[in-house]
Order: structure tokens, then sequence, then C-alpha cells
């Protein structure tokens, strides 16, 4: 049978982060977008504290199945448990979201390439009583959507059995907080071979306190300005062998980079997840603001009797919806461990396309109220962009759908 209500675990968990969002979120919203590079303690102390006391660890990794009396592992609902969590969030506010410690993007590369041990030790400092953080550095300066033109390397000293990186990195999330606040890390990527193009690329862990990587500039950014944009210079970074991630032998396949690449089946989702909780915070908002003014949807009318604002914002509400049960379906599938590559860029296609067009007619239907900063809407119009740009733009992610559906290869459609 098809279950289409979520299980307890996450109605349970959505109670509780709905309080989090409306009042600790919600109130701080408008003072860190403003006061970028700030960073807000007190709101990560009291995350870090109320994650620690209901076990999780933060981040975009999904906890271990739970077992029952009997030792029987109850369903996998890891990812499910995060879309949900994410979404509730970012409803709150997504750049503040983004500062909650916990692995992030770090933590969902280890889990998504790394081995059992390397799971054990890289993502059980985010469990500590201090707060960490964790970020993953792909892009360079001229290495964005194509990540095959990658020029930081990884060079092996054999005699000493550590991994050598050198190279620049930008628009790194949270690069800031996980190397300067705390015992966090960075997943990098880098090439073991610049010769052989996507089969020579590898993610390696780099630890605070490493002395060969550095934060050289902070981004001022457009939305998401609570969270910190860092750039990082890695000169003769020295990691331990086993900081990397996947094989370390090049082989003739793109194996290893396939696997530094199921992040993002991970990840896709989830940031789909973060567009849906932005994009219904604007939905709720608007309707709040329209009931104010004697607007009510009239939802069981005939479509020819309602209202043009009427017709407009079911239309949004369906496409929020429709956005959301892709997000679900990946994530389900990530939990079940199916192969989601083509759900997951669908996800975040759709959840890109969502947030920009809500967030973009909430603040046209409010008029001057819609661009005035008294409400939240410009905010949102403003944090709503970066969805459809981080973890695989809109049009990399329809090429991934399109190569998918039609069975071509990367080089075949580019
Ligand atoms: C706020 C913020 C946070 C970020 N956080 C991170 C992070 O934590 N880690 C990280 O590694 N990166 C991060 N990024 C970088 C982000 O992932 C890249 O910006 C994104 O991948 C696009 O790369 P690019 O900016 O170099 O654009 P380019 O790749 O130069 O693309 C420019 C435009 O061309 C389009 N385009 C490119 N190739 C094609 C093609 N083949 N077909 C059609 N259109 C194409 C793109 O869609 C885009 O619209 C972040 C960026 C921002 C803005």
């Amino acid at each position: 049978m098809i279950e289409f209500d979520p299980p307890k675990p996450i109605v349970k968990q959505n109670e509780m982060l709905k309080l989090a969002a409306e009042y600790r979120m919600r109130p701080i919203s408008r003072y860190y977008d403003d006061q970028e590079h700030e960073i807000p303690w007190d709101f990560i102390n009291f995350m870090h504290v109320a994650q620690q006391a209901t076990g999780g660890g933060g981040g975009m990794a999904p906890s271990e199945p739970k077992k029952d009396a009997d030792g029987k592992e109850r369903p996998r609902i890891g990812y499910q448990l995060l879309a949900f969590m994410l979404e509730m969030l970012s409803w709150g506010d997504v750049g503040l979201f983004l500062c909650i410690p916990g692995g992030g993007l770090g933590s969902a590369a280890i889990e998504a390439a790394g081995t059992a041990e390397q799971k054990q030790k890289f993502l059980a400092r985010f469990r500590e009583e201090k707060p960490a953080f964790g970020a993953m550095a792909i892009t360079e300066a001229d290495a964005g959507s194509d990540n095959s033109a990658i020029r930081t390397t990884a060079v092996l000293d054999k005699e000493k059995n550590e991994w050598i990186l050198n190279g620049e990195k930008i628009f790194v999330t949270c690069g800031q907080k996980s190397l300067e606040e705390g015992n966090g890390l960075v997943v990098i990527w880098a090439t073991i071979d610049p010769t052989a193009g996507r089969a020579g690329i590898r993610s390696f862990v780099v630890e605070a306190g490493n002395p060969g990587i550095k934060v050289t500039k902070l981004e001022h950014k457009m939305g998401i300005r609570a969270s910190d944009t860092a750039s990082l210079v890695l000169q003769d970074c020295r990691v331990p062998f086993e900081n990397i991630l996947g094989s370390p032998e090049i082989e003739k396949t793109t194996t290893g980079f396939k696997g530094a690449m199921a992040t993002f089946d991970a990840t896709r989702p989830l940031i789909g997840a973060t567009a849906v909780g932005v994009a219904r915070a604007a939905l709720d908002l608007l309707k709040e603001k329209l009931l104010e003014q004697g607007i009510i949807i009239r939802y069981g009318l005939p479509r020819q009797k309602l209202t043009s604002i009427e017709r407009e914002f079911i239309d949004m509400e369906v496409m929020l919806r429709s956005a959301w049960l892709l997000v679900i379906k990946a994530v389900w599938m990530a939990d079940n461990r199916k192969s989601n590559s083509k759900e997951a860029s669908m996800s975040k296609v759709r959840g890109g396309d969502v947030v920009t067009k809500i967030t973009q007619r909430a603040v046209e239907m409010m008029g001057p109220l819609g661009y005035n900063r008294e409400l939240l809407l410009e905010k949102w119009f403003r944090d709503a962009k970066i969805s459809d740009i981080y973890e695989g733009t809109g049009q990399i992610n329809r090429l991934i759908v399109a190569r998918n559906i039609l069975g071509y290869s990367g080089k075949d459609l580019r």
C-alpha cells in the first residue's frame, strides 16, 4: 500500500522544529540578514543543545535506522526525516538553517562516499558537546558546473603516507565556521592526476586546525546572508592517507568520480526541500495578508468562478505540492538504496523553479508591502535564487534529467 502520511517520528520531529522555526528563527531573521558575517551564536548554541537532546548530529547525513525491542531494524527513513527537517527550518529561515552546527554538506559527502571507519572517525565530532561545522569545497574560479576542470591537486607523499593538497576554492558554504569555529572539517575535491580528467577527481577530508588551509575571503551576497560563504587556499596542506574518500587508484573508469558525485544524489533532494520551505513561507504569509484584506481563497468553486488572484494562488499551491512530492520520492529512494540520480535532479530543478516563481509573485501580489522591508517577503525573494544555483544549477540538473531519460552519457549531451 502506498502511504502518503509521514511516519510518526517525522510528525513528532516537525512539531518541535516548527516551534524552533517560529520562535527562534523568525524573530532574528531580519537582524542576521542585515548583519552579514555576524555569527548567530545564541541560535547556534540553542540548536546544538536541542540536537544533542534528540540524539541528532545535525547536518545532511541521515541518522542510522532504529531497532525494535526484538532487534529488528525499523524501515530506513533517515533522508525523509532530513527532508522534512530542512523544509521546516527553511520555512523558518534558510540562511540561519545553513548556520546550524552539524556536518552540513561535508557530512553528506562523507556519508555518501566514506567507509564505515571514516564515517565513525569524521562524523562523531558533530555529536560532541561543542558545536562543530562541516563544508564541501568543489567550486574553483574555473571549475563550477564543469567540475572535471578542477585544478586543486592531491599528491601522495609515499614516505610519510600523506596527501599534499594545493589549490584555491571559492563559494564554500560554511567554510569559515568549519575551519575557524570548533573542531569542524571541509571535504575538498581535488585531482590525483590532472591528465586523467574526471577519473582523477577524489574528495579529501581536511580537518580544522590544519595549518595548510586558510580562509581568504567572505562573500557579500544577495540572499542567505546569515550563512558564511568563503574562499579557501590550500598550500602544501597535508592530510593522512586515510582521509581520501573512496579509492585512491586511478582506474580507467570514472568509478571514483562517481563515488564523489553520489553526494549529490543525497543532497540535491535536500536542497529541493529547503526551496519548498522558503516557498511555503512566502505562500503562508501571502495568504495571511490577503485574508487581512478580506480576500478568502474559495477552494471548492469551479475555476471559472474564481477571481484571478484565487486561481493564481491555488496554482502556486499546486506547484508547491508537486515540488514536495518530487522531493519525497527522491529521498524515499535514497532511504531504500535505490538509484535516484534522475529523481534527485528533478526535485532540485522543480524546487528551484517553484521557489523563485512563488517568492517573486508573492512580492508582486502584495504591491508596495511586498517590496518593503517591513515584511520578510523581499528577503525570501532574495533567499530563493540560491536553490537554483548551488548543488548544480537548474540548467545542469535539466541536462542530468535529460541524459537519464534518453540514455545519453555526459559526452553525448552536454
Ligand atoms: C551562495 C553560494 C554558495 C555556494 N556554496 C557552495 C559550496 O558549499 N561548495 C561548492 O563547491 N560550491 C558552492 N557554490 C558554487 C555553486 O555550486 C556554483 O556557483 C555552481 O555550481 C555554478 O558554477 P559557476 O558559478 O562557476 O557557474 P558556471 O558553471 O560558470 O555557469 C554559468 C551559467 O552557465 C550555465 N551553464 C554552464 N554549463 C552549462 C551547460 N553545459 N549547459 C547549459 N548551461 C550551462 C549555468 O547553469 C549558469 O547559469 C555556491 C555558490 C553560491 C552562489
